[in-house]
């Protein structure tokens, strides 16, 4: 069995956007600005954009975060879109998510400039994956494709199912994984038998947020398995939507909680934010 690092294969990441950070300052005399936006005081949101900043400035980039009451309209929040899209300075714009219950969350993530969505969910920026054109794609499913091509899992042909169908997670990693040529499947909390679909799959992505949903059982010998759960045990322990024990006895190849995709998708953000200033500048 094959354990896939996520730490290491994101510090690599992380290591070459750096480089990429560089090459773009001797380029255009700036560095890549990614802007935060972030409403309200949900302690777990503020953990995550304090780890976002974090990780800009270490990559080189300039990072800022606008932290608004809880009270902020959705007037006021669209104003400060507007402001971010308009200004040249700015290269990524990412409003963390969740937002205040009386802030609609749709009319502002399609206000976000596609050419700025570096979370991937602007619907431009998922019309275009879909349709294999060059796109802003989510962080967490691009780190999880990643991770299969770093640990050379080949995709072409084989029959991969994702488990969730999320627009963060599980619909672009069906549509990423469909561009890499495998044959996808979709599965949901309606499908039926869901470990007689995970038997026949070769690549199995799990994004269903049920802890350990996915047994060893339920797994075909030699597959690779995806966990992108993340849950948190009364021990205070992070563990995912498969069940590492039993799984890593079946599996070819399969990633760990923590360990695995949640690096990954840090490192996929700054590299969607240098990806979104050269595009920016080539343009
Ligand atoms: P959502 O709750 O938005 O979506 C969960 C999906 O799983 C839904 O499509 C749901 O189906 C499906 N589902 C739920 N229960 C079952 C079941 N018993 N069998 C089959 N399918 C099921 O979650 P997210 O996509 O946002 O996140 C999924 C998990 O990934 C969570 O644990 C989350 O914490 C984690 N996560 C981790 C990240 C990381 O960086 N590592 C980043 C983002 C998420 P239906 O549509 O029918 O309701």
């Amino acid at each position: 069995m094959k354990l896939i690092d996520g730490k290491a294969i994101a510090q690599a990441l992380r290591i070459d956007v750096a480089s990429g950070v560089r090459r773009f300052l001797e380029a255009h005399s700036r560095v890549p600005a990614l802007h935060v936006v972030l409403v309200g005081d949900d302690a777990a949101s503020a953990v995550y954009v304090r780890n976002k900043e974090k990780a800009v400035t270490e990559a080189g980039m300039r990072g800022e975060v606008h932290r608004l009451p809880a009270t902020t309209s959705a007037a006021e929040l669209h104003a400060l879109v507007d402001r971010l899209n308009r200004d040249p300075a700015v290269d990524g714009i990412l409003v963390q998510l969740p937002l205040p219950k009386h802030i609609p969350v749709d009319p502002l993530l399609e206000s976000v400039n596609p050419a700025k969505d570096v979370d991937g969910f602007h619907p431009v920026n998922v019309g275009k994956l879909w349709s294999g054109r060059n796109a802003l794609v989510p962080c967490t499913p691009r780190g999880c494709l990643h991770l299969l091509r770093s640990a050379e899992i080949p995709l072409e042909g084989v029959r991969a199912l994702v488990v969730g169908r999320s627009n963060i997670v599980g619909k672009p990693m069906a549509a990423l994984l469909l561009g890499a040529h495998a044959t996808v499947t979709l599965a949901h909390s309606r499908s039926r038998d869901l470990p007689a679909r995970c038997r026949e799959a070769d690549v199995l992505i799990v994004a269903a947020g049920q802890p350990r949903l996915v047994e060893g059982s339920w797994i075909k010998p030699g597959a690779t398995v995806i966990d992108v759960g993340m849950h948190r045990g009364a021990d205070g322990k992070l563990f995912g939507d498969v069940d590492f024990a039993s799984a890593s006895a079946v599996a070819g190849a399969i990633t760990p909680v923590p360990g695995g995709v949640g690096p990954m998708t840090i490192a996929m953000l700054l590299d969607n934010t240098l990806r979104a200033a050269s595009a920016r500048e080539n343009s």
